[in-house]
């Protein structure tokens, strides 16, 4: 059986051809800079055969096509025909209270997921298009949602409720639901194998930083707290979204800099985060580039972001009444090392300490690392996140049950 997992971020498009008898992957791609200019590398994991080219993406619609186009090739393809693929999983940052559970792509769930747009404006968007592309392709082949909120549902109530008029947040189903909830799920469950402990005895924070970034604290396998809210603005910041700021701010922001009601959310989502203060950028490779060449505002782009890290681990710490392991995932956590340096410096009181020189030769991806110094009493890991694989897991799970 073929799955085909497509995880249409709001920068990005990954997608991957599992084979599931033996969840093998055939092939996998990236199409990225998306709404900004485009480009799409494309392996075939059976030939090793691997492209990279540019291809204008101003939406995710191109994107679809090029995937399409790169899994059908005649030279780097996998497949001779769509309908080898039995089924499609879309990854979806935010359910809602609509949708909690993988689901069945239908009329009905899609107006659902048009609801959720107005919790995550900059991932359902995508993810739409990402769905309409696919079936524009493959209309027979069923899809389901693979939703990231579900993994979050275990946050107790006090953890996941503002403190706003209770009327109004239930009214207008407003509580915390994180995000990157596969990816958490994903990460921790390595973690353990990696501690050698049932997850259930564990104590991890979670960092899954990239262009969108969430930290989780995860007890005994379930989510107790996360970073991310109501929408994926919450938290640290991010590319360019402002993360947790005082709520006096906003109001404040759209009186002085006369910004109407309609435009606030595109100014926190899209104007602030690294690209705000940086002035330069929302990806972090082209602001380390800017710090080099001695840039301020870059340099505290980065420290905020290393600082607000180290915050987010002290706190879920003191959440789980302690911490076994720190995992640092995604664009930013599987690959820059100053990151994961700074943020997790100076911790030593609470027994993290990161080896320098094992930190820095992270290199072998997609192995995990450890990169704890020796008597380090945390235990800390780079693990690659993997949420395409268990996407196709629950995608398959859906497929079985309509048999
Ligand atoms: P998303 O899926 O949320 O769009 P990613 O997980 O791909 O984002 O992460 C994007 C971020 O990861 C960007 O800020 C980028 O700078 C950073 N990143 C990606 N690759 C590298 C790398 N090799 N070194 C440093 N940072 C990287």
């Amino acid at each position: 059986m073929f799955i085909l997992v497509v995880n249409a971020g709001s920068s990005s498009l990954k997608y991957q051809l599992f084979e599931m008898t033996k969840e093998e992957v055939l092939a996998k791609g990236l199409c990225e800079r998306i709404g900004i200019d485009g480009k799409i590398t494309h392996t075939n994991l059976q030939t090793g055969e691997k492209f990279s080219k540019e291809v204008a993406m101003p939406t995710h619609n191109e994107a679809t096509r090029a995937m399409i186009d790169a899994l059908l090739d005649a030279q780097y393809g996998v497949i001779k025909d769509m309908s080898d693929i039995s089924a499609i999983g879309h990854r979806v940052v935010q359910g809602g209270p609509w949708i909690t559970k993988p689901t069945l792509v239908t009329d009905e769930a899609i107006e659902d997921l048009k609801k959720c747009v107005v919790l995550a404006p900059l991932h359902t968007p995508p993810h739409l298009q990402g769905i309409e592309g696919c079936k524009a392709v493959m209309p027979n082949t069923p899809m389901v949602l693979v939703i990231d909120t579900s993994f979050h549902a275990t946050i107790p109530e006090y953890a996941s409720t503002f403190p706003i008029d209770i009327n109004v947040s239930r009214k207008h189903h407003i509580k915390r639901y994180g995000a990157h909830g596969t990816s958490h799920r994903y990460v921790a469950q390595e973690c353990a194998k990696w501690l050698d402990k049932p997850v259930e005895e564990t104590k991890i924070v979670t960092c899954h930083l990239g262009n969108g970034s969430s930290i989780s604290a995860v007890k005994g396998g379930k989510v107790v707290d996360t970073s991310m809210g109501f929408t994926p603005l919450d938290g640290i910041i991010m590319g360019s979204r402002c993360g947790a700021i005082d709520p006096a701010v906003v109001p404040y922001v759209m009186e002085k800099e006369n910004i109407p009601v309609d435009k606030i959310g595109d100014w926190m989502n899209k104007k602030c985060g690294l690209l705000g203060v940086s002035g330069v950028s929302s990806d972090l490779r082209d602001v380390h580039a800017a710090i080099a060449e001695g840039n301020k505002d870059a340099k505290l782009a980065f420290d905020i972001l290393v600082y607000e890290i180290k915050k987010f681990v002290g706190a879920y710490a003191a959440a789980m009444n302690g911490v076994d392991a720190v995992v640092f995932t995604a664009g930013i956590g599987e690959n820059d090392h100053e990151v994961r340096f700074h943020s997790l410096k100076d911790m030593e009181y609470l027994g993290i300490k990161v080896d320098a020189e094992k930190n820095l030769s992270v290199r072998s991806l997609p192995a995990p690392c450890d990169i704890s110094a020796d008597g380090s009493a945390v235990r800390v890991f780079v693990i690659p996140t993997n949420e395409e694989l268990v996407i196709a897991r629950d995608t398959k799970e859906v497929l079985d049950s309509l048999k």
